[in-house]
């Protein structure tokens, strides 16, 4: 009583001290409500987080994000379409949600506010993608889902209504189109639709076809679009080297990597390595054509 006394003023003390205390002496021990053993572990936590999310969360189908994580794509980019329906991508218009000052013009074309629905959907870049390869997006993305505040029904409302080829493409160049909305804000690369289908087209064809050698994923025939360059195979006995680098300013690294392939595009072999240092991207890519040899 004399370190609660110590502690706190009269009336919690007298509080306090009406709490009727157990009789018999047991010790004390943790035990974790979520679970009818009382013992903690992962499963049981997962459980009740998404039981309380659904619950917080009504419009949100268990369906949705299953159907996602079942897409055979790259997993970064289902991390990335993870964070997008999470709210954890970060647009400028979050960062004005929670009251920073930054400017929040699209850093893309600068006129308008960049939400989620400008840059994925109706923005100039995005519209003019989704019109070239999947012009079904733009017919889903009615007024009314467009003016929710959280991406994750326009994905609810796309995952719905879209097969699972489809899905992937769809998938892919939301995250090509996130990646040069970066490559524009960080290193101040102008970026177009064609652009951003390349890179989506190029990027998704590379990883199935490694998926493919180790024998990780089945083949899989998905084209991002018809219009833009495809990778062309080289003449029979001959062997095609392609290389790229990738600028990350803001570590203060370049990525370099080639991939070497036949003339029926199988991967022969690749290699990917790190360089300390920033130059531009000529001599960034003159520094992954130096690896190869
Ligand atoms: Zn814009």
């Amino acid at each position: 009583m004399e370190i609660i006394r110590n502690l706190f003023n009269d009336k919690d003390v007298a509080l306090i001290g009406q709490i009727p205390l157990l009789q018999t002496r047991r010790d004390d021990v943790r035990f974790w409500i979520h679970d009818c053993k009382g013992i903690f572990t992962v499963k049981s936590a997962y459980k009740w987080l998404m039981d309380n999310f659904n619950a917080s969360s009504p419009g949100e189908s268990v369906g949705f994000w299953n159907k996602m994580w079942q897409l055979k794509i790259p997993p970064k980019i289902k991390n990335f379409i993870w964070r997008l329906g999470s709210d954890c991508v970060p647009l400028k218009s979050l960062f004005l949600q929670r009251h920073v000052d930054i400017d929040t013009l699209c850093s893309m074309c600068g006129l308008e506010i960049e939400d989620w629905r400008h840059v994925f959907v109706i923005g100039c870049l995005a519209r003019n993608c989704w019109h070239t390869v999947l012009p079904q997006v733009l017919q889903l993305s009615s007024l009314s889902i467009l003016s929710q505040t959280r991406a994750v029904v326009w994905l609810e409302e796309i995952f719905r209504a879209l097969g699972v080829e489809d899905l992937m493409v769809f998938c892919v160049t939301l995250w090509a189109i996130w990646f040069a909305r970066n490559d524009k804000l960080w290193n101040r690369k102008p970026v177009t639709a064609s652009q951003i289908l390349l890179k989506a087209s190029s990027f998704f064809q590379q990883w199935k076809e490694v998926q493919s050698k180790f024998g990780l994923c089945p083949e899989v025939s998905v084209a991002i679009s018809p219009s833009v360059v495809q990778w062309m195979q080289p003449s029979v006995g001959m062997l095609k080297c392609n290389v790229d680098a990738a600028i990350f300013a803001g570590v203060g690294k370049i990525g370099t990597g080639w991939v070497v392939r036949d003339h029926e595009g199988k991967v022969l072999n690749a290699c990917r390595v790190s360089h300390d240092g920033v130059p531009d991207a000529t001599v960034a890519e003159a520094i992954s054509l130096r690896e190869v040899w």
